[in-house]
């Protein structure tokens, strides 16, 4: 099979092609498991923190990718709830230990075992992919390929940003950063809250232009302040910048929930510009999402279903992943980054 692999840390400014086009035998699902003949993945910025040392795989080569839509092409021993020839999809989550008292508390993106989607195991950025089937997922009919791989990370992370955000219609929101995650939290609050005010905070006008089409209440640059002060503020930046900015604008007992595995380093002098007074005091709150669960990808599925949600999507070939990779670190986005295997 086809598939681009990842040898060792790079980083983008020295080496654009970090990944490598190699030809590798199908791998066989093991007992409980599944083969997928993958249709499409999609491209994340973890995939970046994986790439460049942030969250490194723990052995080379691996196969990354973690938004992963295709079908089922074999089953292992004892595996039996799909069919063959079902679609179903695979997010970050592909292994939980299910006995820890994380899992058991109903919070497995916790767990100290916790085995990540190509990083701990191989991704989709590939032909075929194998994983235990009580982690793969049913596709609902209405989207294609790649239109359902974003809402397998981008869209079930960014629906637990917004759980953990505690946001109640009627209320300001602030979004930091307008990628994949992002731009599908904003049409999800607009169907689940549609009396919220979403503010989006974006570097580039281009995501800007492209927020106020989907709906924002607003859209400004970093550093600018909201007509009004905001409930809520979930960050998907990889900057700290956007924190403290985002700080200054909470309404008393709001909440920033930081949406992101890893935050980069080059800026981080800026929270010495943390001021106590206007961007913590009146019980602001700051929280991390940490990884997934089942259940935040199955509801998002529903949800997403439902409304119905169309993701944005720009599609490349699997070969050309380094150059959606470079163009995702360079912030050229407009919505999420899709590979197809055909
Ligand atoms: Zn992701
Ligand atoms: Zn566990």
């Amino acid at each position: 099979m086809k598939a681009m692999i990842l040898k060792g840390l790079s980083r983008f400014a020295e080496n654009p092609a970090p990944l490598v086009p190699v030809e590798l035998p199908e791998p066989a699902p093991g007992e409980g498991e599944i083969l997928i003949a993958v249709s499409a993945c999609g491209v994340c910025h973890t995939e970046l923190d994986e790439i460049e040392g942030r969250t490194p795989p723990p052995a080379y080569p691996i196969i990354p990718g973690h938004q992963v839509v295709g079908t089922v092409a074999a089953r292992g021993a004892h595996a039996g709830r799909f069919q063959i020839g079902e679609r179903v999809g695979v997010g970050w989550i592909y292994w939980a230990c299910g006995h820890c008292d994380a899992c058991r508390a109903g919070t497995e993106n916790l767990c100290a075992g916790f085995r990540a989607t190509g990083r701990d195991a191989n991704g989709g950025y590939a032909e075929f992919l194998t994983v235990p089937e009580a982690f793969a997922h049913a596709i609902p009919g209405i989207f294609s390929n790649s239109e359902a791989a974003p809402l397998l990370c981008a869209g079930a992370i960014g629906w637990r940003s917004l759980r953990l955000a505690g946001l109640s219609d009627g209320q300001n929101l602030g979004l930091t950063g307008f990628g994949a995650s992002a731009h599908l939290v904003l049409l999800a609050v607009r169907h689940r809250f549609p009396r919220a005010k979403p503010f989006v905070f974006a570097r580039s006008e281009r995501e800007r232009a492209f927020a106020r089409e989907l709906g924002a209440a607003g859209a400004g640059a970093t550093e600018e302040a909201p007509p009004e002060k905001l409930q809520a503020v979930i960050d998907t930046t990889p900057a700290w910048k956007p924190v403290v900015e985002a700080l200054k604008h909470l309404a008393p007992g709001g909440r920033l929930v930081i949406n992101a595995i890893r935050k980069e380093e080059s800026d981080k002098a800026e929270l010495l510009r943390l001021d106590y007074p206007t961007q913590l005091w009146q019980e602001k709150e700051i929280k991390s999402v940490a990884n997934v669960a089942r259940s935040d990808i199955r509801e998002f599925l529903e949800l997403a279903a439902e409304i119905p949600l169309r993701p944005a999507v720009e599609e490349y070939p699997l070969a050309d992943a380094n150059r959606a990779l470079a163009e995702l670190k360079a912030g050229k986005i407009r919505g999420a980054k899709v590979l197809r295997m055909a």
